[in-house]
């Protein structure tokens, strides 16, 4: 016999502290700044003439990406490795160099979002897969960096649990071991993050997973986009 459908709940787990993941979560880009990036460190730094396309980039790491690619190409992980510093140094200079370029979309009522849970005293983090100024970049051009008091990237770590767990970290560093924290993501990787570290996560689907599928990976809450969690927020 099947398992019945998961339900999900459709309001914001309550909390202290709101992670949330920045691609397909707060905003969309199609400016092609950050893929662009990740050539100029393919080719330049590794010395691959193959593009990004193929590898599963949704709920992966820019680190992640970047090993995926050079094991395609053949390259062992002691010369990725020993090369990684470099690449990244290029990936960060190249998007830094084209970021009048970057034209972020912001996700339905995101800014809606934003300020009320800084009006309610919440503490905004973000945890992503980008390495550290490529995602500030981001948010700087969508205009809600300010937000955000702290962020969790790719720099030192590869794995998206790793990631999140250190996103964890700074929370409880500001507000203590106790504090409640949410995350919020828009991919089965970012539930399944939240789920080995046993917090709750509200997923949205306004990245490239439809809700049946977020919902299959069961968050805590799911909803099409973050307009539904205004409607009865309660904070
Ligand atoms: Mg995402």
């Amino acid at each position: 016999m099947k398992n019945p459908p998961f339900q999900a709940a459709s309001v914001l787990p309550p909390a202290e502290a709101y992670l949330f993941d920045i691609d397909g979560t707060l905003l969309n880009s199609r400016d092609g700044v950050h893929y662009n990036a990740f050539h100029a460190a393919v080719r330049e730094i590794y010395g691959i003439d193959s593009k990004i396309d193929g590898v599963p980039v949704h709920g992966n790491t820019d680190l992640g990406i970047l090993r995926a690619v050079a094991r395609r190409a053949g390259l062992s992980d002691a010369e990725f490795e020993s090369k990684l510093p470099v690449a990244i140094a290029c990936m960060c200079a190249t998007a830094s160099r084209n970021s009048a370029g970057m034209e972020p979309e912001l996700c339905p009522s995101v800014r809606e979002l934003l300020v009320a849970l800084q009006r309610a005293g919440k503490l905004l983090g973000v945890v992503s897969g980008n390495l550290e100024p490529i995602g500030w970049l981001k948010l700087e051009a969508a205009g809600i960096k300010q937000f955000f008091a702290f962020g969790s990237f790719s720099n030192q770590r590869e794995l998206r649990r790793e990631i999140f767990a250190h996103g964890l970290e700074q929370v409880q560093r500001r507000l203590g071991d106790r504090a409640r924290a949410c995350f919020i993501g828009d991919t089965p990787a970012d539930i399944d993050a939240a789920r080995q570290l046993a917090r709750p996560i509200l997923a949205v689907a306004t990245g490239i997973f439809p809700a049946a599928e977020l919902l299959a990976h069961g968050p805590d809450a799911c909803v099409s986009c973050c307009s539904e969690l205004l409607a009865g927020i309660d904070l």
